[in-house]
């Protein structure tokens, strides 16, 4: 196994168990050049072991852990090891509800650099970001064929954009047992989603919400609610199983659109109550604005606006102007449900975003809540990228 050495003084973040090494970090490497994804030794410039981890050649982040233990293989027993772990800390494999849903492997934050896994009933939807990830892909479904018995199929949906930055093509498929259906029933948070496995947003829907629909739907009792970026309707959902008096939705996709419509006639809500909008969020606030229409509930979840630190900036122009549009639409003693899904956006920056836009929007708002990702989407201490949904909840004042 080749070494890579590390400059002086760069060996801190390894000390403190980040799982990343940074290609400006590495000095050299001992040994033949490894492929991508094969499995390489850290030492700082002394040549003290540090970490094993995964090469990628590709990558800004060249080397991503995979252990601390220099006893440690990597082998086809780590990767079972480290999903039987996984999967314990969501209570076990035990659950045969034909609709659960759940995040199985949060990626670095289950030790599991690159692999994102969720269960949608019996399907299990992997997704592989990494060259190392990829390298494993055998290791991987073995190890959740004998971590979750009673699935009966593993599909693979590794087309994140992510995979581009590895020099990695797309690559989706079956990976074992049967072809999924194309819509899977599932449910959480009380109520029933078509997950659109083959075609959705990552490996179908959004998962880290869960905890935070249930908390939006209950402001919505009398309300009249905008849900912008609403995708397959969870928040819509929410907010009429809440009370809302209306709910404006609206999503650029159309496929999403679909989906959400299903879903309403899934949990026999009425669509009288609901306004289902296809357009550009960013557009149609402005008309909203400009028509003086208002609202007592907003929720804003747009996409991930920054991919990377690079994009932080242009990503804080983006949240600020949404956010703006939306403080201009609410009602006095209205609240808005604000998200960013960006990693590189800290709570910090995007509190500051929104703060901004509050200011600039002359709506003196309170925070009056927090939110984050669901827990099965748990944050290693040691990776607080991780953590990269965060909300607030905005109220200004009733008069
Ligand atoms: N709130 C949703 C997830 C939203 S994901 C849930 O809990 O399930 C972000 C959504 O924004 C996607 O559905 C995407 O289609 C949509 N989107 C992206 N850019 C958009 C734009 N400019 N205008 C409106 N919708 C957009």
């Amino acid at each position: 196994m080749s070494t890579l050495l590390l400059k002086k003084g760069r060996e801190h973040s390894l000390l403190r168990r980040h799982p990343w090494v940074f290609s400006g970090a590495v000095l050299g490497i001992r040994g033949p050049d490894p492929e991508p994804g094969e499995t390489v030794d850290i030492a700082d410039a002394d040549g003290h072991w540090l970490a094993r981890g995964a090469f990628s050649p590709e990558s800004s982040i060249l080397v991503r852990v995979w252990t601390f233990d220099e006893t440690e293989a990597i082998d086809e027993a780590f990767f079972a090891r480290r999903i039987a772990e996984a999967v314990a800390l969501r209570g076990g494999c035990g659950e045969t509800s034909p609709s659960l849903a759940r995040r199985l492997v949060h990626g670095e934050s289950d030790g599991l650099p690159g692999v994102v896994v969720d269960r949608y009933g019996d399907v299990i939807v992997v997704q592989l970001t990494t060259a190392g990830a990829d390298r494993w892909r055998g290791a991987i479904v073995a190890a959740l064929r004998a971590a979750v018995p009673d699935a009966a199929t593993i599909y693979e949906r590794s087309d994140a954009h992510a995979r581009e930055l590895e020099g990695l093509a797309p690559a989706d498929g079956l990976l074992w047992g049967a072809e999924p259906p194309d819509v899977i029933e599932a449910r959480w948070a009380g109520l029933a989603f078509g997950v659109p496995v083959r075609t959705g947003h990552k490996t179908g829907v959004y998962l880290d919400q869960a905890e935070n629909l249930p908390r939006v739907g209950a402001l919505a009792a009398g309300a009249d609610v905008l849900d912008a970026f609403c995708y397959t309707g969870g928040f819509t959902m929410a907010a009429l199983r809440g009370g809302a008096k209306s709910v404006t939705a609206l999503d650029s996709s159309a496929p999403a659109l679909d989906a959400f419509r299903a879903n309403l006639a899934r949990n026999g809500f009425d669509e009288s109550r609901v306004e289902i909008l296809c357009d550009d969020a960013f557009r149609r606030l402005r008309t909203f604005r400009d028509q003086g229409r208002s609202f007592d509930l907003i929720v804003l979840d747009p996409p991930k606006f920054a991919e990377s630190r690079a994009q932080v900036e242009r990503a804080c122009r983006a949240y600020k102007d949404i956010n703006l549009l939306a403080f201009k639409l609410l009602r006095p003693g209205g609240r808005l449900a604000t998200f960013s899904c960006s990693g590189s956006v800290t709570p910090e920056l995007f509190q500051k975003v929104v703060a901004d836009a509050a200011l600039d929007a002359r709506r003196p708002a309170r925070i009056v809540g927090r939110f984050s990702q669901a827990a099965d989407h748990p944050v290693a201490l040691a990776f607080p990228e991780g953590g990269y949904l965060k909300g607030l909840l905005c109220e200004v004042p009733a008069r």
